[in-house]
């Protein structure tokens, strides 16, 4: 029986997650679910699953969950101190990393600090401190399972693969919804064209981020780290089916899929079982219903946020920091109509373009860069907004 812990319980991962535990209530004990702000949806969660420990980023949505939940067995912590406790719980074995954001950053140390196997779903967290991250990960022998589709791919590729034999890898991207769009069009897409996803369905931030691309840059910067390759050897194809979720080419020139219709319950699966297999109990298509898969370069011009995040991944440092929160503030902006499209990756390059890098010590280093990026991309929207 593995003990886990969720957290980001109320979004689309954790809820995945929480299906897998029900398909498999012999192997998986809920020992602490933590989210955001969604209190009554945790309260379900929390009825359903009986942990020892709830808890909410946001104070007052946990004041209201303690009170309903007041005789029920579970502890109901509160604000990101709530969150981080809950992330190095003493009876977990195993921590699903699926905050969505840079809040997932601290939480995500606090299980490696108390040794916990990580299955990382929180792609920012590597984005923003992935050497530090997985420098502390290694320090103290402990697993971080990648659960992003692309890097749960290529983690079954690598396996026991040694680096030299490795030529590059190959991260498959959808191209989002606005794949066949002309840039003219793009100025005026609306919150929900941008929003629908052609395959995956996935929370609110993450579709923006595939719409722009900003997702495959960040998974570049993910790769980076996971699998300790350089920038040189990543690259990107289009690939709209997403049914090759990524490839590893040898140095042999012998090209390696892996492959499977698009549902993140199975990487999440794949996570929380490793390193095991299981048979999962659910109806998907079968291989001959699959669509013909088809391969394409990713045009420059129409995602320039793809060069953006490889310009910073080259500077290394603190710099992917910048651009994660830079992202993070732009795409909230585009979301409450504070800005357009298009302004995003403009945003964007004028915050990396202010910005200049330094070398990543302690976690103080990139909170540090979290914060200045956060204020000058607000200095951004805001003279945007007003034009
Ligand atoms: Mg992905």
């Amino acid at each position: 029986m593995q003990k886990i812990v969720i957290l980001g319980s109320t979004g689309s991962i954790g809820k995945n997650a929480l299906n897998i535990v029900r398909c498999f209530p012999d192997q998986f004990q809920v020992v602490g679910l933590a989210a955001q702000s969604n209190y009554a949806l945790l309260e379900r969660q929390v009825k359903a699953f009986r942990p020892s420990v709830a808890s909410l980023a946001d104070k007052s949505a946990a004041a209201i969950l303690a009170k309903r939940l007041q005789g029920t067995g579970t502890e109901v912590l509160g604000g990101p101190e709530g969150v981080i406790e809950t992330a190095s719980l003493p009876a977990a074995d195993r921590v699903i990393s699926a905050i969505v954001g840079s809040a997932g950053l601290l939480p995500t140390l606090a299980a490696i600090y108390a040794n916990k196997t990580v299955a990382l779903a929180n792609k920012e967290t590597i984005v923003m401190a992935g050497e530090l991250v997985m420098r502390e990960a290694k320090s103290r022998n402990v697993a971080v399972l990648p659960v992003d589709s692309e890097h749960s791919a290529l983690f079954q590729l690598l396996e026991n693969r040694k680096s030299h034999e490795i030529k590059r890898v190959i991260l498959t991207a959808s191209g989002g919804p606005l794949l066949r769009l002309s840039e003219q069009k793009k100025k005026t897409i609306s919150q929900k064209e941008a929003l629908a996803h052609p395959t995956w369905k996935m929370g609110p931030k993450i579709s923006i981020d595939s719409a722009t691309l900003m997702n495959k840059g960040f998974e570049m910067i993910e790769a980076r780290w996971f699998f300790d390759l350089p920038e040189s050897q990543i690259d990107v194809v289009i690939h709209p089916q997403s049914i090759v979720h990524s490839f590893v080419e040898f140095v042999d020139r012998s090209l390696i899929a892996q492959m499977g219709f698009p549902d993140m319950r199975i990487p999440i699966a794949y996570a929380m079982f490793h390193p095991h297999r299981e048979s999962l109990p659910f109806k998907l298509p079968d291989l001959t219903a699959f669509p013909s898969l088809t391969f394409e370069p990713p045009k420059p011009k129409s995602f320039p946020l793809l060069t953006i995040a490889r310009e910073a991944l080259q500077t290394g440092g603190t710099m992917p920091a910048v651009l994660n929160r830079a992202n993070e503030s732009a795409v909230a902006a585009f979301l409450e109509k504070r800005i357009g499209f298009l302004d995003i990756h403009k945003i964007i390059r004028k915050v990396l373009d202010a910005y200049s890098p330094s070398p990543i010590n302690t976690v103080d280093d990139v909170l540090l860069a979290d914060r200045w990026a956060g204020l000058k991309t607000e200095r951004c929207i805001q003279t945007v907004s007003r034009k």
